[in-house]
Order: C-alpha cells, then structure tokens, then sequence
C-alpha cells in the first residue's frame, strides 16, 4: 500500500492533518495506538469539549519562540474551526472569556472528525502502536501491525499528560532521534502542591483571585486542594510558574486592602472577622487568625496593619511541585521551534518530517487554545504535504 503521508497519533492534530491533506488529494494513513481516535477530545471541557477561543492571539501561549506560533494561527483561525462545527450542526456556546464548548458533548467533535476523514478518504488504524521509525529512502514506520512506509512523516503524538489515556514520549524520542532539539518538558495547566505545611482545612474552598506567576497575571478563581491549589487562575498561572520563585495572590482584587483597613481602624472588630464579609469566613479565620491570637483592628499596630495589606494583596506562595503528568491538561516544552519551520512544521533538518499539535514547543493557556493550536498547526503542515 502507497501512502503519500503517514501520521503518527489520531488525537486533534493528526486526525484534522489527515483531513485537511486529504481534502488536498493526498493518500492518507493514520494511525493511532488506542483502540478509539481522540480520546483528549472526548475527555476535555468535563466532557463538552472547549473547541477554540474566540480571542486567540499567539499572546495566548507559551514558548521558547512567542512569535513561532503566528504564523499558522494566522491561516487556519478560530473562525475556520467554528464554521466546520457550524457545518456539522454541532450546536456550542460561549462559556466566559471568548471559550467556545458543544452544548451537547465532546463526542460530536470526534464524529465531526471522523466524518470528514471519511469524505476526504483518510486511512485510520487504530489500536496500532507505533513502535520505531525510520529513514531509509522512505520513512519506514514499524508498528504492532508490521511496517508501513512513507516519505512524508507528521508525528502528532501529542504531550505526556494523561498516559492512562495513551500518551506516550515516542514524539519526543523520535525528534531526539533524529538530531532534533526537545525544549524540556514538564506537566502543566496543573494544580501545584504547596511548600512545607498547607491548608488541608480549606480544601474545596475558593476565592476571586488576581494570581501572578512569571510576570503574567490572571484573574479567575483559586481552589485550595489537599496538598495545595487548583482552580483556573493557579492552572493559567501553572503555565508560568519558576519553582524557585512564589507565586503571588491578590485575594481581594476588586478591593483597595490598604483603604480597607485603615477604613476600620478604630473598629473593636477582629481583623478576619472583618475580612470574612470579603473572603470565605474559614479561609479569613485561617489565613488571618490561623493561631487563635488575632486582635481587635483597633489594637494592631500600623506593621501589623501593613502585613495584613501585604498579605491581600501580594499573599507570596510557594510551590513545590506540580500534581503531575496524571493531573496535567498539558505537556509545557516539547520539540524545539527553532527546528522547525513556522510556516510548515517541517523539520528544517529532516525533510518530510513533520511535528504538529502539543508534542511541539508551544502550549496555549487553558480555554480552547491548545485545541486552536493543533487544528492550525495541523492545518500548516498539510498544506505542504
Ligand atoms: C483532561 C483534559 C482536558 C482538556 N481540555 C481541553 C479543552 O477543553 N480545550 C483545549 O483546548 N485543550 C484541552 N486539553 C488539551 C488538549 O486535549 C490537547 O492539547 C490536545 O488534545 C493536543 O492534541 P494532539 O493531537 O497534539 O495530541 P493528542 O490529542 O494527545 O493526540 C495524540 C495521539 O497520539 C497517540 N499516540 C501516542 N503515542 C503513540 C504511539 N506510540 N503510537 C500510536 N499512537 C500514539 C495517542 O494515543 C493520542 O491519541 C485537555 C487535556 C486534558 C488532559
């Protein structure tokens, strides 16, 4: 059997690959060692699957090079996805800040995809894993169904979140393999574990936040956890964050702490009591009088008032480490943009080699950015296959 592309990885980017390839008249092989296509698809959003952002800039996502992912953003948009999902009468909605989710389930996404792989012709082998790859005068592709061969070869294998589900590193190794550069990797969009003691009491709390990690700010909430924090604005902050630096924590970012305070003063009220009308009573009470010894406003001293400030409105955490591969929505570093070409995705070293979607060095912020980035990506490399 001829194929003109073989794709490694039926996940967002190899199958859409296939099918913008496809549509272009290429014979098309996917193959994909879990027994279903799209497993990342079905399971993403909590189940709806947040297919793009209506406000993606390369701003939105984290790389060695910022400028790397321009180009193919710039071809395949937000727009162009939603138009397919329009097409497929999938019906979505804007969940907050530009997210788009299916109203219904994530399942559709994976039918719609599948749908298209059909009407463009696209070979899919699922519960085929790929064991080796390599270059002869073809790209030759063994597997646990024997060997297949190609000269063009696009590795969509994604990152190495969520292995219960299939990831592997073979994208990673083959990169290494052939001389390619891989940008270390680490899990991310993550929930980090605190330093030293937590605040195993508040678990399941959340609070309004303004988080600061890298020099990059984000408000959305913050959800303590057993070991330490979750919630959308410590996942954004995740894809920041130095383990050698603590991350900062505006706990009351509509409110002027410092006026706040001195607005209370002479009060004969305890400061968590006063601060619990602003933040969940447990979390005032623990953060603010965690050993019983808080005293009335109007007894603190102006020190002490100013390290209550400083603690609302720059509360410095530190993290230890994240939750893992097992707990991660994302792999952040991957194979090096400066090995690959911005407008193709093909390696620069290695013609007819190809890396899409999240095994490259490029991870979005959680909202559909990482789904954006593996339909453009894909949607760039198939152009020139
Ligand atoms: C729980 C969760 C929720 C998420 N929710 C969202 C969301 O709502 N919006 C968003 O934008 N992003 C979300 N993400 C991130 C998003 O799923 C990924 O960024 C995206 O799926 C990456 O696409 P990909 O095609 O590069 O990789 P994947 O979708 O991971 O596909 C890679 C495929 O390669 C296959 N593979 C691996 N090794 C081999 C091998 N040796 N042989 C054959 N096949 C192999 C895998 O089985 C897999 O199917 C979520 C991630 C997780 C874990």
């Amino acid at each position: 059997m001829h194929f003109d592309a073989i794709i490694i990885g039926g996940g967002a980017a190899g199958l859409f690959c296939a099918i913008e390839a496809g549509k272009l008249g290429r014979r098309v092989l996917v193959i994909e060692r879990n027994a279903q296509v799209g497993r990342k698809v079905i399971i993403s959003g909590g189940g709806r699957c947040n297919f793009t952002n209506l406000n993606v800039t390369a701003e939105n996502f984290v790389s060695q090079n910022p400028h790397f992912c321009k180009s193919a953003l710039a071809r395949y948009t937000p727009q162009d996805f939603i138009d397919l999902v329009r097409k497929h009468k999938i019906t979505f909605y804007e969940k907050k800040l530009g997210q788009l989710f299916c109203r219904e389930s994530s399942l559709q996404i994976v039918e719609m995809l599948l749908a298209e792989c059909r009407a463009a012709k696209v070979e899919i082998r699922t519960a085929c894993s790929v064991e080796k790859v390599e270059s002869r005068q073809n790209f030759v592709v063994t597997t646990s169904d024997g060997e297949f061969e190609s000269p063009q070869l696009i590795i969509a294998t994604g990152g190495s979140s969520f292995p219960k589900i299939g990831a592997t590193d073979i994208g990673y190794r083959i990169a290494s393999q052939f001389g390619l550069d891989v940008v270390r990797t680490r899990p991310s969009l993550v929930p980090l574990v605190f330093s030293g003691e937590g605040f195993r009491e508040l678990a399941g709390i959340s609070i309004d936040a303004f988080v600061t990690a890298g020099g990059k700010s984000f408000r959305e909430n913050i959800l303590f956890t057993h070991r330490g924090m979750s919630g959308p604005a410590i996942l954004q902050a995740s894809n920041y964050w130095d383990p050698d630096s603590p991350v900062s924590i505006d706990l009351l970012p509509e409110t002027d702490a410092r006026e706040l305070l001195y607005r209370h003063r002479t009060d004969r009220k305890r400061l968590d009591n006063l601060l619990a009308e602003y933040l969940p009573a447990k979390a005032a009470e623990r953060l603010f009088n965690a050993d019983g010894s808080a005293k009335a406003l109007f007894q603190m001293s102006e020190r002490e008032i100013e390290i209550a400030v400083e603690k609302l409105d720059n509360w410095q955490v530190r993290f230890r480490e994240t939750e893992g591969y097992d707990k991660a929505e994302v792999t952040l570093g991957g194979v090096s943009t400066g090995e690959l070409s911005s407008k193709t995705l093909e390696a620069k070293k290695v013609p007819g080699l190809y890396f899409i979607g999240e095994v490259v060095d490029v991870t979005g912020w959680l909202g559909g950015y990482n789904f954006q980035w593996a339909w453009s990506s894909a949607s760039a490399a198939a152009q020139s296959l």
